[in-house]
């Protein structure tokens, strides 16, 4: 079975599309927006790999210890750069009765005109597509789980399309964890300025 390379994994997280998900931030990104939130995830070797069978297992127990989990989204870095492996298991995780969302920072338009099969293929199993490049000039945080005015939500598939007309009374939130190590991790979207004032409390904590 093939490998992923990942940069993060969250088993549960209710800020990174609709519900509880399990979400997969992949290792490796070519588009390189200026002011991307996550810049660390653009080295393709960076980050660590994990087995897809293995992450399915994952999926598989914490359904069971977290039976509303809905799906599974894929965010990053950039989930078209490894679309052969995430097809493959989105198909299985589609065969759990989860959804998948994913992310992109290619234009959906762009990905309908290329050649590559793998997109394709990653299409056919994505439910809610997310799409385009963060656009620092158009910097938005109004809609949820997006940062700029360019980027568009795509209803591939009915399970999420009662979504479409709500999707302005969805906030955007920020999740923030306390590890046992006393380290502090953030997912979601924030204004930089809470991103600032969250790492001047993790180094003030850390002294
Ligand atoms: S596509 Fe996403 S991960 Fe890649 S640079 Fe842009 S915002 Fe960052």
């Amino acid at each position: 079975m093939p490998s992923l390379r990942i940069s993060r994994i969250e088993k549960r997280t209710r800020v990174e599309g609709p519900g509880l998900r399990y979400s997969i931030w992949v290792q490796g990104c070519p588009i390189r927006c200026e002011g991307c939130f996550n810049p660390h995830t653009w080295d393709s070797n960076g980050g660590y790999t994990k087995d897809i069978d293995e992450i399915l297992m994952e999926i598989k127990n914490t359904l069971e210890t977290a039976t509303e989990l809905e799906g599974v989204t894929f965010l990053g870095g950039e989930p078209f750069s490894q679309a052969k492996e995430l097809s493959i298991l989105a198909q299985k995780i589609k065969k759990m009765n989860l959804s998948v969302v994913t992310f992109t920072g290619y234009e959906y338009e762009m990905i309908l005109r290329s050649p590559n099969r793998e997109w394709h293929r990653l299409l056919k199993e994505t439910d809610l597509l997310i799409d385009g490049p963060y656009i620092q000039a158009q910097h938005d945080l109004s809609r949820p789980w997006i940062g700029s005015k360019n980027q568009n939500y795509r209803f591939l598939t009915d399970v999420y399309k009662h979504l479409e007309s709500s999707l302005p009374l969805i906030p955007n939130k920020l999740e923030i964890r306390l590890h046992p190590d006393g380290s502090i991790s953030a997912n979601g979207m924030a204004e930089s300025i809470d991103l600032h004032m969250l790492l001047e409390l993790d180094y003030v904590r850390k002294e």
